[in-house]
């Protein structure tokens, strides 16, 4: 066995000491799987097998891996300035990436706060909306709406407002007052549908049985993925988001959108606020913010929501919250860089222009063995597998044998998530389709 060498980390002995986030750690340690290198639209195994990325690492590799534009920006960066602080202190990075991307959002989205996590800019858009209630004179908006299988990262803002039972119910009390609206997947309504499905608009309605039972007057705000990725892709009916939006500006709540994955040209679109034509008031990003080479995460505001924070002694701090890296002079030099490349390969126009070749190709899946239902959307698409007699054990074996036969998939249960880099050719798109029919024609 060629097993490759990795710059600055050896390769270990002993797989124990570190602890596996959101993995089953017995498991993969028996058998481990492990990335040494990676190029393009390939990652390379320590034993030297080449796998071709279907989820662009966890749906941030937008622009593919190995990209030397970005190396170099980061490199340039820490030897000339590694960290500054950005607390009552600055440095020139966060000043102009944020300008360019207030540019890069539609409508008066044009305020950026820096984060180094997707977790971080959830959380982060849910003070905000609290805050931005309570600067007003309407602190008494302090309930928060969230949905059925909404995945917004681990913090405990995150939890409380996601829906998704394990990732709550080992972790005590959520934060008080949280609502949920219903999820909008339905296999008996919407299988197989291409694109956005036609049924569904109506559980936005849901938003005002919550505002009937509570009252507007005690809600802050409500938070969204435009389309759920991490409980395996689920794609808005048409209208819903647009009802959404309508009933919070009716009762004065403010719409949130979670674009961790639908940020940065997952859609076709720069955002998803842009490819459904609904403007939230806050959107919170992160991933291919730096292509997922450096940590970060920003949260747009709305101008509006930001002037009411401008109104106070002009010596005072506006809003009491931020973290030591936020703007880190790395990581905005990677996003530059990202956003550059971005750019000159006209990426997320690429990405929209290979959709209908993808939702093509991904729905001749169809009729393989256990395939219940897919649905797809820009580069994304959900497969999903029918459940053996334990949920979840069939799309673990489809995880493995995939990997094992060199095709890197992400799986939530029994459904599979699939969003490659967006520089993918359509050979690749043929090469994944391939493998998978394989996989899934012998899955037991
Ligand atoms: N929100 C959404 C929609 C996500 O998909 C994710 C991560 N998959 C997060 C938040 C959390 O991001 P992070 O893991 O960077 O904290």
């Amino acid at each position: 066995m060629t097993l490759l060498p990795t710059p600055h980390s050896p390769l270990p002995t002993d797989l124990d000491a570190f602890w596996m986030p959101f993995t089953a750690n017995r498991q993969f340690k028996a058998k481990p799987r492990l990335m040494a290198a990676a190029k393009g639209v390939h990652y390379t195994t320590v034993d030297g097998r080449e796998v071709l990325d279907g989820t662009a690492g966890l749906w941030c590799v937008n622009a593919g891996h190995g990209r030397e534009k970005i190396a170099a920006a980061v490199h340039a960066q820490v030897s000339q300035l590694d960290f500054a602080p950005t607390f009552q202190m600055g440095h020139p990075g966060p000043f102009s990436l944020a300008d360019r991307l207030a540019k890069m959002l539609p409508g008066d989205l044009n305020h950026v706060f820096f984060t180094n996590s997707g977790s971080e800019s959830v959380d982060t858009a849910l003070k905000i909306a609290l805050a931005y209630h309570r600067v007003r004179g309407e602190g008494s908006r302090t309930r928060l709406i969230g949905r059925e299988r909404g995945y917004h990262g681990v913090g405990f803002g995150g939890i409380s407002v996601g829906g998704i039972a394990p990732n709550r119910k080992f972790f005590g009390s959520m934060i008080p007052g949280v609502d949920h609206l219903p999820h909008t997947h339905n296999l008996e309504h919407n299988a197989f549908t291409r694109g956005q499905p036609e049924w569904g608009a109506h559980l936005a309605d849901e938003l005002e049985r919550i505002v009937t039972l509570h009252d507007a007057s005690t809600i802050a705000a409500v938070i969204v993925e435009p389309m759920a990725g991490s409980t395996g892709v689920l794609i808005p009916p048409k209208g819903y988001l647009e009802r959404l939006r309508a009933i919070c500006d009716k009762h004065g709540i403010l719409l949130i959108f979670d674009e961790v994955i639908t940020g940065f040209g997952r859609l076709g679109s720069s955002f998803a606020t842009e490819h459904f034509g609904v403007l939230p008031d806050l959107v919170a990003v992160a991933k291919g913010i730096t292509n997922g080479t450096i940590p970060m995460g920003a949260v747009f505001a709305r101008q509006g929501i930001h002037d009411a924070f401008m109104h106070g002694p002009e010596n005072g701090i506006e809003l009491f919250h931020g973290y030591t890296y936020s703007g880190h002079p790395v990581a905005c030099a990677a996003a530059e860089a990202t956003l550059d490349i971005y750019e000159e390969e006209g990426l997320f126009d690429r990405a929209r222009s290979l959709s209908s070749y993808w939702e093509k190709a991904v729905h001749s899946l169809q009729g393989l063995p256990h395939v219940i239902d897919i649905r797809n959307l820009g580069l994304v698409a959900g497969v999903e597998l029918a459940a053996s007699e334990q949920p979840g054990a069939r799309g673990y074996e489809c995880l493995v044998t995939c990997f094992e036969q060199g095709l890197l998939v992400r799986t939530t249960g029994d459904i599979i998530a699939l969003s490659p880099p967006l520089i993918f050719e359509t050979h690749h798109i043929d090469q994944l389709i391939e493998q998978l029919t394989s996989v899934l024609k012998a899955l037991p």
